[in-house]
């Protein structure tokens, strides 16, 4: 083992949400993927990338991602240099500590949120602190002044599902001494976003990903918005040629099909309401949510009982084990037919 380094040797590791093979028959609601199709334009447009014999492979992609950027930069409202893409939101994250926390500098987010903040950080060498929620939702004993090199607010929050009101993260961004980056992985789901805070405050960073409301886990895209000082820096350390040709050609398209994305986020939430109302009767206790999954906890608050139960049944849904979050589920939502089947199963557990 003295050919690596001791930390990376003794790290754990992230472990992402399983993934079943994709011929086995789960309802699988455990890492919030979006049930219905992209749009059909990125299909037609991965198709015309690749052309009868594939020829445009052979070539390298647009290391700068110039047309999907300026199709973001006019959605936004935006100058295209406020604007990276990245192969999924995850390298964003990581870039952003890479870019700001040297070894032994703080980086910070919220318990309960996205754990993968701290493996990131673990690689860097950077110290996590984490900070609770009140009973309202307010981060507990966050400092008038967070002298940490960066915090990452995940709203809507996941695994809960609430968002973080506008007034609430402008205020933690006067708070933070270092970059604030607002994780919305979630908030095409939501009733507001907090994108125009990157204009008012300059150490705000927005992270977007195209796996939940576009459909493209599997095509690895996301965005960030933030000045174009921070765009800069985080350019500088990325792979130069991170987003193959296919990925920018579906990422353009999607971003171009907003007809799209309205309509399967309007069936989801429609779906969500159904769903959580089913729950409700059953007597779940369910966390009002803005996202694609609900969080809701059984009667009797044993999240692993209901688990098993689920995955018995070959439905597959997300269970932590950590203190604060054993008493329930993140389930994501499906199509209509799924969550059916889901609250049937659940009544027959009981
Ligand atoms: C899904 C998710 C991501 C990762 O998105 P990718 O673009 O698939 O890397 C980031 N943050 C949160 C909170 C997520 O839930």
């Amino acid at each position: 083992m003295t050919l690596l380094r001791p930390d990376i040797a003794a790290m754990a590791g992230y472990v992402p949400g399983f993934q079943p093979p994709d011929n086995e028959a789960w309802i699988k609601l455990n890492t919030n993927e979006n049930p219905y199709p992209p749009s059909p334009k990125v299909l037609e447009a991965i198709m015309a990338e690749l052309g009868s014999d594939a020829e445009s492979l052979r070539k390298y992609p647009d290391p700068a991602s110039r047309a999907m950027r300026q199709t973001a930069a006019g959605l936004y409202g935006f100058p295209v240099d406020w604007l990276i893409t990245a192969n999924g939101s995850d390298e964003l994250l990581n870039n952003l500590i890479r870019a700001c926390a040297e070894s032994g500098e703080e980086i910070g987010y919220v318990h309960p949120s996205y754990s993968y903040y701290a493996t990131l950080a673990e690689i860097q060498g950077a110290k996590v602190r984490t900070f609770g929620l009140d009973e309202n939702f307010r981060l507990l004993d966050f400092p008038t002044r967070y002298a940490g090199k960066l915090f990452f607010l995940t709203t809507p929050n996941a695994p809960l599902g609430f968002a973080f009101p506008l007034d609430y993260i402008d205020e933690l961004a006067e708070r933070c001494a270092g970059l604030l980056v607002i994780d919305e992985a979630y908030v095409d789901f939501a009733e507001f976003s907090a994108l125009e805070l990157v204009r008012k405050q300059a150490n705000v960073v927005v992270t977007r990903t195209f796996s939940k409301s576009y459909s493209l886990a599997g095509m690895r895209l996301g965005l960030a918005v933030a000045r174009p000082e921070i765009i800069r820096a985080l350019d500088k350390i990325r792979d130069h040629y991170h987003l193959d040709r296919l990925a920018l050609a579906a990422g353009n398209a999607a971003l171009n099909d907003q007809t799209h994305l309205t309509k399967t986020v309007a069936r989801i939430r429609a779906t969500r309401e159904t769903f959580v109302a089913g729950l409700e009767r059953l007597g779940y206790c369910v966390i009002p949510s803005q996202a694609n999954f609900v969080f809701a906890s059984p009667p009797d608050r044993n999240g692993k009982r209901v688990y098993d139960a689920l995955f018995d049944r070959k439905i597959l849904v997300r269970y932590f084990s950590d203190p604060i979050l054993a008493h329930g589920l993140r389930m994501t939502i499906g199509t209509d037919l799924e969550m059916e089947q889901t609250l049937a199963a659940l009544k027959d557990i009981g």
